[in-house]
């Protein structure tokens, strides 16, 4: 925890990446933490400013081709979010925000364009988009329950030796590679819009207990039953 004991959420640029309510995953951990009696509160950084380094858990959506380009340009040139991870801050990073974290992405025309470098991965242009209900099942060592949500997103995405696949693809396209997105250290990239973590509350958890450690648990019960709703509605039978 901060030395001032206030968790701080850290929204990244929502005047260019904020697709599909990936803002939600600020009010959930927020809520989540305050529901354990920790205080918390969400700093949103637009792309006019500096990001912080003194956050505790990062957060970055998903958005159309041109808003990503600047977004990994500004980032790149600003430094904050690398100094954050470096002193051991958390984060999730969607879609646009995910692929932004790698070494190259696909731009508009599918032309390559420099990422930030904090995750070993590289995106590119797919044949196709990849559009509709996402299922995966998660690494192991994470012990999380499956993942649900939604993806909408033209690039691909391989995974390079300095990251582990955060889940399988049961349902959808996520990488493109039979993997749903990757992790290394406390950073997470995900192709989950949903929000990822309204849908995934044992997510939002993980994230939080590598700021403040073990967490009592949570009645989750209605959260359950929509994911068993989404589960049913898109799972083979
Ligand atoms: N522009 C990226 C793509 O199409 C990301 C899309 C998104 O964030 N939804 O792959």
């Amino acid at each position: 925890m901060p030395s001032d004991s206030v968790l701080r959420i850290v929204w990244i640029y929502p005047d260019l990446l904020s697709t599909y309510g990936d803002q939600g995953n600020a009010l959930v951990l927020e809520q989540r933490a305050r529901r354990r009696g920790i205080e918390a509160e969400i700093v949103h950084v637009r792309s006019a400013d500096p990001v912080p380094d003194s956050g505790d858990i990062y957060l970055i959506g998903g958005g159309e081709d041109r808003p990503q380009i600047l977004a990994a340009q500004r980032l790149r040139k600003d430094g904050g979010l690398h100094r954050a991870i470096a002193r051991g801050a958390a984060m999730l990073a969607v879609c646009a925000g995910y692929q932004i974290m790698g070494s190259t992405f696909g731009g508009e025309e599918g032309q390559p364009v420099d990422g930030i470098g904090l995750l070993d991965i590289a995106s590119f242009r797919g044949p196709a988009r990849a559009v509709g209900e996402l299922v995966a099942e998660v690494d192991s060592a994470l012990g999380l329950p499956t993942l649900t949500g939604f993806e909408n997103h033209m690039g691909v995405t391989s995974l390079g030796p300095g990251v582990r696949p955060l889940s399988r693809t049961v349902v959808g396209t996520g990488n493109g590679d039979g993997f749903e997105g990757c992790y290394a250290g406390h950073v997470i990239g995900t192709y989950l819009h949903g929000p990822a973590l309204a849908r995934n509350p044992a997510l939002a958890d993980l994230l939080l207990s590598w700021r403040v450690g073990d967490l009592p648990p949570l009645d989750d019960t209605r959260y359950e039953q929509l994911r068993q709703e989404r589960f049913n509605a898109v799972l083979p039978r």
